[in-house]
């Protein structure tokens, strides 16, 4: 067996790059690899999102979400201008349809301003047309600093990075089971057996069962929950300057089927947020035992499901139901159509829920003497990765006496 590593890190998503490449930035004498089940990187969460560098206006002041994606925001548009990959501040307007949504805007805005948010304004419906000519609005928020960028490029950027200062990328290994030893951590993968000293646990949607293959006692689990999208016919896609919300719902984290202009050109619209009954459950027809039956022995996931079934009705009902979809599209945009709209992809969140049924907000990263552990990166995690890759390095180092 070849010499032991100092650090693993456990998926190749844009959060366990963005890790291994500030580790090896500051401490480049470290022996680090990451292994990844997929065949590439950024298969799950991260190559199947919005794609949006969102500006930090809906996150709980002094919270993790706020301070990550104010600063990752500034980060990432820099990290893409050094490496020339393409993104576009479109920017994002944020629009109240109806008068009892006024109080959550207004909530939002004054979020976005404590935050730092920089350019957000309140504009009435004739600014908010000029902006995106297609959309009813009564009073809507504009922020002007909010970008389009592709994921997927940032993280294979990362990589080379991470590679060129001699990290290890081991695709196609899957992470089994873990053993500890008085010397260090044995991991069995699908590939053979690696030693390492210390881990990072970067497993998103598989997270939790990997804290737990470590020892660690969890008080939350990942739930997946699917989000489907649309995808506007070309002849459509005048109907979309930039990126177009609604006002979300300030007891979920998720924010709500909206219209993303991709940086490829095309307009989604969506994500809706339904149950996926497999973890890695992209298509409706997906199913794991496995998964469903440990999401049913939760005892968080039937709080969630007693406090907000009607909610989860309605997200089922738009997912089999395109009309209804459409109809929730056109309050934004009236003049949309059902056959504007084909089929799209589809991304699953790893949204870790506590015993007690709360949805967890903002982000989790734990520490054990051994590991480091993210356990909750939703949206905007994506946004955040640079920021939440150093505060990773900087726990790692601390915590595993890296110096
Ligand atoms: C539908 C959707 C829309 C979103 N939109 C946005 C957005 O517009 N802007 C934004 O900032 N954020 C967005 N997010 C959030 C963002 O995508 C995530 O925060 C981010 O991708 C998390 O990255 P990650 O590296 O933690 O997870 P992932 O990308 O899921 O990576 C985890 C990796 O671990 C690997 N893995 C798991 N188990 C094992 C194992 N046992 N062995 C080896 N490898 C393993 C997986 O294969 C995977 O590649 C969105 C998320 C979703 C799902």
């Amino acid at each position: 067996m070849s010499k032991p590593y100092d650090i693993i890190v456990i998926g190749g998503g844009i959060l366990g790059l963005s890790s291994a490449r500030h580790l090896l930035t500051h401490l480049p004498n470290l022996k680090i690899g990451i292994i990844e089940k997929g065949t590439s990187l950024a298969q799950q969460q991260t190559g199947n999102n919005s794609g949006v560098v969102h500006s930090g206006i809906y996150y709980r002041p002094g919270s993790l979400k706020a301070k990550f994606c104010v600063e990752g925001r500034n980060s990432m548009i820099e990290f893409c201008e050094k490496n020339e990959i393409p993104f576009d501040r479109c920017g994002k307007l944020i629009i109240a349809t109806s008068p009892d949504e006024l109080p959550r805007l207004n909530d939002l805005y004054e979020r976005g301003i404590a935050n730092g948010v920089e350019g957000l304004e309140k504009v009435g419906p004739e600014r908010a047309s000029e902006i995106e000519p297609h959309v009813t609005t009564i009073e809507a928020l504009w922020s002007p600093a909010t970008a389009i960028v592709d994921y997927n490029a940032v993280t294979n950027t990362y990589a080379e990075q991470f590679q060129e200062m001699g990290g290890d990328v081991h695709l196609e290994t899957e992470l089994l089971e873990i053993k500890k030893l008085s010397t260090g951590t044995v991991l069995e993968t699908s590939q053979g057996i690696y030693e390492t000293k210390h881990l990072i646990n970067c497993a998103g949607l598989h997270s939790d069962r990997i804290a737990k293959l470590m020892g660690i006692e969890l008080d939350l689990q990942i739930i997946p929950f699917r989000g489907e999208y649309y995808t506007l016919e070309k002849e459509y896609e005048y109907l979309v300057k930039g990126l177009i919300y609604p006002v979300p719902n300030p007891e979920l984290p998720f924010l709500g089927v909206h219209f993303t202009r991709n940086i490829k050109g095309y307009v989604e619209a969506g994500p809706n947020a339904v149950l996926a009954t497999a973890r890695e459950g992209y298509r409706k027809r997906d199913f794991n035992l496995r998964d469903l039956s440990e999401t049913l022995r939760f005892s968080g996931f039937w709080k969630v499901a007693f406090r907000e079934w009607r909610i989860g009705l309605d997200e089922v009902n738009r997912s089999f139901r395109k009309s209804i979809f459409t109809k929730d599209l056109q309050k934004m945009i009236p003049t949309i159509e059902s056959h504007h709209l084909k089929t799209g992809g589809a991304g699953v969140r790893a949204q870790a829920v506590r015993k007690d049924g709360s949805l967890i907000d903002d982000f989790v990263i734990e520490k054990s003497a051994e590991a480091v552990h993210v356990l909750n990166a939703p949206s905007p995690g994506a946004t955040s990765s640079i920021e939440i890759g150093k505060y990773i390095a900087d726990l790692a180092r601390d915590t595993f006496n890296l110096n």
